[in-house]
């Protein structure tokens, strides 16, 4: 495939046909065509490498380093590993990448290679007139690995030294999560706590003589029962909640256990804050119960008289025909990493993926949204950057 050939179904069937299962992900070969297409049509491009073949790629083109607001680059995101196929037999080759009655196949179809190959297939397309433009804001594309397993790839990248310099700035983020093109405000915040009670051993027929960690564990699970968050319910998302997922302790049942463990599911909603919860949370279970962050993914929220999240809303209703809905997602996204280093601009989850297909077996993208995507995102470029059509 070449950027003269490109077409945006051909190149998510390529990416399709890469099995980029998480884990152990092994991305690299996605980025390395995606390197290949974005270089070889002009753009600068620069890969990170949070572990062996787990690679993310940066794109840019036009814009001058270090432009803030408005006049910063057109940012677009999406991750390229894919969830396990799951237990259940497949009727479609999962790596397959086969269409039938208009529907693409494979695992990662609509979550979210189809995404991945409209930005990218709509960014070549515009290369030329954006490469003439000498004050233009410009255009970058962020591809990442390990999304699936909290962010991974996007989080060593806004960690790592060269932040600044490999990511730069952005006005606005696009990530080209499933949406089925309808575009979404923000997602809640995903924070994973490990809250462990520990005691002392001793023989099984003689608990007197031991300090059951269990029975501490059990205590903080009831605790957590009624749980109240000091922050209300969030007009779009709704109430923020908590759920014990994960109990573990004893290693026999002849033994007093000396270690006890639950695993904490919190859904946080826009403007709460995890270090909060946390100090909440130490206060109800009290002194004994030892707590550790896990993943901790912030909630992604742009309102929507946003100047710019309004102009999405118009372009969007005009390839539509019919105003989008106001709305948040369920999942979360690579923008809660992204965002702070790239200065927190307003964010838009926009892409061609059908959102109930995510994680599915047989999980297909109607192949008609994906040429639908490649097109309101050269719609999105062309209002950003100025460019006419
Ligand atoms: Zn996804």
């Amino acid at each position: 495939m070449t950027a003269s050939t490109l077409d945006p179904v051909a190149l998510t069937q390529a990416l399709v046909r890469m099995d980029t299962v998480n884990p152990p992900g092994l991305e690299d070969r996605c980025v390395e065509l995606l390197a290949d297409l974005l270089s070889g049509a002009g753009f600068a491009c620069r890969t990170h490498e949070f572990a062996p073949h787990r690679t993310s790629l940066v794109a840019r083109i036009g814009g001058r380093p270090g432009a803030t607001g408005a006049r910063a680059p057109l940012c677009f995101t999406g991750h390229v590993d894919v969830v396990p196929l799951g237990r259940a037999a497949w009727q479609h080759d999962p790596f397959g990448a086969q269409i039938v009655d208009g529907r693409l196949y494979g695992r990662g179809s609509s979550d979210m290679k189809s995404g991945v190959a409209a930005f990218v297939t709509a960014a070549i397309v515009r290369v030329d007139r954006l490469r003439g433009q000498t004050d233009g804001p410009g255009l970058s594309l962020i591809i990442t690995a390990g999304e699936e397993t909290g962010c991974e790839g996007a989080f060593a990248m806004a960690a790592s030294e060269q932040a600044r310099e490999l990511l730069g700035t952005a006005g606005a983020l696009v990530v080209a999560e499933p949406t089925a093109n309808a575009p979404v405000l923000g997602h809640k915040g995903a924070f994973w706590v490990s809250a462990k009670a520990s005691g002392k051993t001793a023989h099984g027929s003689m608990p007197e003589r031991g300090d059951n960690a269990v029975f501490k564990i059990a205590r903080a699970a009831l605790a957590l029962e009624g749980f109240e968050f000091e922050t209300g319910p969030h007009p779009l998302m709704g109430a923020p909640t908590l759920n014990v997922g994960t109990v573990c302790g004893g290693l026999n049942i002849n033994s007093v256990p000396d270690a006890a463990e639950l695993g904490l599911d919190i859904r946080s909603v826009a403007g709460q804050s995890h270090a909060q919860v946390l100090r909440c949370l130490c206060r109800v279970l009290g002194p004994h119960i030892d707590l550790r962050t896990l993943l901790d993914v912030g909630s992604v929220f742009t309102e929507p008289d946003d100047p710019w999240m309004c102009r999405v809303f118009e372009l969007c209703a005009a390839r539509s025909c019919g105003v989008p809905e106001r709305r948040t997602a369920s999942y979360f996204t690579d923008a809660a990493a992204l965002r702070l280093p790239l200065g927190m601009p307003p964010v838009v989850i926009l892409g061609p993926g059908s959102p109930e297909m995510a994680h599915q077996t047989d999980e297909y993208c109607q192949v008609e949204r994906i040429g639908e995507a490649a097109q309101l995102f050269a719609d999105l470029i062309d209002d950003w950057c100025g460019v006419c059509a």
